[in-house]
């Protein structure tokens, strides 16, 4: 979504949030209601600029879902928020609470059952299923379900997702609602800095002076990084004391999803929208359901439903991201970006997990949507946000990956800058994680969502 950018801009404000997308535009959203609610101020002290508009970086193009199954514990109350966000307006925002169903091989279980109770402990309801049960569960879902190889299943009932445009639009609304002004065409091009702290940020269109300057950049986190003038690599200390030295600051991976029309209705036996459907089976390579010609080592792959961008009624999914490293071309960003789309190994792989699981998408290959999707994400040292202030008047909200599971954060960031308190669920995710032996770990699982 672009616009016309604006005559002038202001030349300063309280509150200067720096970037349109579903970060940027829950924490202005929130910001202006905190501010209202403590007769502190209200949305005309938040101005929101970005350099497209709402919805031009990562928000615009992701799968929209909003599910809880991480390893990482500290996770599970973002999501929780993550809902009551969703939830305030379901229609405003697109928001199908539709469920989530993970599917696992017994060498996860013990992560499973982790992860459900560390859910239901945070009030987001699961229900956890193992072995024949399990099996029982996803039949009574998707009675076409192949169901070999599975040994346990974890339903979210709070999951779901939103229509990315719809969510977009939705955010934009309930910002306008509260006076929060969002100035579209306006890039960041430095910071002017003074004793440690942001004088002014400078654009395109000029210089903007602020109390507070909410920095919620997506992918393009690494520019705003260097322009900042902050380390580049890290070292990266963890809690059983392990030390590792030099590690690259930002890697940027491809997050490849696709799009597959469907031959007949994607229902449940009782007519309602299935849930999410998720499987990451460890140990079963995946084969193409006609040649048997092995196309990956293990399976992982999700889909749901997708109607806002198909021309007909699909499923729309993806993998594993694959990793590109310390660079990458950001511009143009999505699918627009021809060096960055997912190949016919992709469409392979991911029509093969269909085809092969479920008899209704037995067409799954012939039926995959053939135009460019996908885009870039920046990942942190440890691939889980960065929640924290990086100069006394500079807060960042660093997460181009995990952004529509965590609305909440917006919420949570809005709490913090109107009363001055630390936030306790935000309080894994500092910066100083990473030298104080706070460093998350590794995880038992092949994706980088950890
Ligand atoms: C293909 C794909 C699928 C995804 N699927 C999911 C999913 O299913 N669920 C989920 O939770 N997450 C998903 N994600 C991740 C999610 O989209 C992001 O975490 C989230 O959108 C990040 O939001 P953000 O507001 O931080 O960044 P963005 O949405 O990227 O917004 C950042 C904004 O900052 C602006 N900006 C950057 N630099 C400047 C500058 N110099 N000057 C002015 N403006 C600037 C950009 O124009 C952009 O609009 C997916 C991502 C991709 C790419």
């Amino acid at each position: 979504m672009t616009a016309a950018a604006p005559e002038t801009i202001p030349s300063s404000t309280t509150y200067l949030v720096v970037g349109a997308g579903v970060n940027g535009l829950s924490t202005a959203w929130h910001l202006a209601m905190a501010l209202e609610a403590r007769g502190a101020g209200s949305g005309a002290d938040v101005l929101v600029i970005d350099k497209t508009g709402p919805g031009g970086g990562a928000s615009g193009i992701a799968c929209g879902l909003s599910r809880g199954f991480y390893m990482t514990p500290a996770m599970h109350p973002l999501i929780r928020e993550s809902f009551d966000v969703w939830t305030y307006d379901r229609v405003g925002f697109g928001f199908q609470q539709v469920g989530y169903v993970s599917c696992g091989e017994t060498n996860q279980l013990p992560d499973y059952e982790r992860i459900h109770k560390s859910q239901n402990e945070h009030g987001y309801r699961s229900d956890l299923y193992v072995g024949g049960e399990a099996h029982r569960f996803l039949r009574s879902v998707w009675p076409d379900l192949d169901t070999r190889g599975i040994d346990v299943a974890l339903h979210e009932k709070m999951s779901g997702y939103s229509g990315t445009r719809q969510a977009m639009r939705g955010f934009a609304e309930k910002c306008a609602e509260h006076g929060v002004r969002i100035l579209p065409g306006v890039t960041v091009t430095g910071y002017d800095l003074a004793n440690g702290r942001v004088r002014r940020v400078l654009t395109d269109r000029g210089a903007i002076a602020a109390d507070a300057v909410i920095l919620a950049p997506g992918p393009w986190i690494g520019e705003h990084w260097r322009m900042l003038g902050l380390p580049m690599t890290l070292d990266l200390r963890y809690a059983d004391g392990t030390l590792r030295p030099g590690v690259d600051m930002w890697t940027y991976w491809r997050l490849v999803e696709g799009e597959v029309y469907l031959d007949g209705p994607y229902l449940t036996p009782e007519g309602r929208d299935p849930p999410i459907f998720k499987m990451e089976l460890m140990n079963t390579p995946v084969e193409d359901p006609k040649t048997g010609r092995r196309l990956g080592d293990f399976t992982y792959a999700y889909w749901k439903y997708a109607a806002e961008r198909t021309r007909r009624p699909g499923l729309q999914g993806g993998s594993v991201p694959v990793k590109l490293g310390p660079v990458a071309a950001l511009e143009p960003y999505g699918p627009a970006n021809a060096g960055y789309q997912p190949g016919p190994e992709f469409r392979d792989y991911f029509a093969a997990c269909m085809a092969s699981r479920m008899t209704r998408l037995a067409h799954a290959r012939a039926n995959y949507v053939d135009r460019p999707s996908g885009g870039i994400g920046a990942f942190t040292p440890d691939n889980l946000p960065i929640y924290d202030w990086m100069l006394p008047n500079l807060y960042m909200i660093a997460d181009s990956n995990h952004g529509y599971k965590f609305t909440g954060v917006g919420k949570l960031v809005a709490q913090h800058l109107a009363t001055g308190a630390k936030v306790a669920a935000l309080e894994p995710f500092g910066f100083s994680r990473y030298a104080e032996g706070r460093t998350f770990g590794k995880t038992n699982t092949n994706s980088p969502w950890v």
